[in-house]
C-alpha cells in the first residue's frame, strides 16, 4: 500500500481519487484501522492522525441485490426492468467493506451468484459533460 497526505479526508477527495482511478481511504496511524470512504477522525480510538492509503482493489463479494428499478444515471446506461444490474457490498482484502456495482455476473440469475466470489476494482465512467464522473464497481476476475 502507498500513502499520500495532501487532501482532506472528505467524500469530495474520495471522488477526486476515483476520477484518477485510485481507490483511496484513510488509515489510522494510532490503531491501524482502515476506513473506506475515508474518515478524518478514527471512530475506534478517536485519534485524529490519519493518512491516505491506496487499497489494492482485490475483494470478495459480501452481499448483493439485483436492481430492476434503476436510478436515472443507470437508466441512461441502459439498465432497468429488462436489463437489471447487481449492486453489492464487497469486502476488500484489507478488511473494509464498501458498496458498489458488481460487474461480470448475471443479475437475472441471482441464485447463481455466490457470496465470497473474488472481485477486482473497476472504475466506470458515468454521466455526460460536467456531470461526468467515475463510479466504483467490482468485476469478477
Ligand atoms: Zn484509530
Amino acid at each position: 500500500m502507498t500513502t499520500t497526505v495532501e487532501r482532506p479526508f472528505t467524500a469530495a477527495s474520495f471522488e477526486q481519487y476515483l476520477d484518477e482511478k485510485k481507490l483511496m481511504g484513510s488509515h489510522c496511524i494510532h490503531c491501524d484501522a482502515n476506513y473506506l470512504p475515508p474518515r478524518a477522525i478514527c471512530p475506534q480510538c478517536y485519534g485524529d492522525q490519519l493518512e491516505w492509503v491506496e487499497f489494492s482493489g482485490e475483494a470478495k463479494l459480501a452481499a448483493f441485490t439485483s436492481i430492476y428499478i434503476a436510478p436515472t444515471a443507470m437508466i441512461a446506461e441502459g439498465y432497468g426492468r429488462d436489463n437489471p444490474y447487481l449492486a453489492g457490498v464487497v469486502e476488500l482484502d484489507e478488511g473494509v467493506k464498501i458498496s458498489a456495482q458488481i460487474l461480470g455476473l448475471d443479475a437475472r440469475k441471482a441464485e447463481d451468484v455466490k457470496i465470497g466470489t473474488p472481485l477486482k476494482v473497476e472504475f466506470v465512467e458515468r454521466g455526460e459533460g460536467e456531470a461526468k464522473k467515475m463510479a466504483l464497481a467490482f468485476r469478477v476476475e
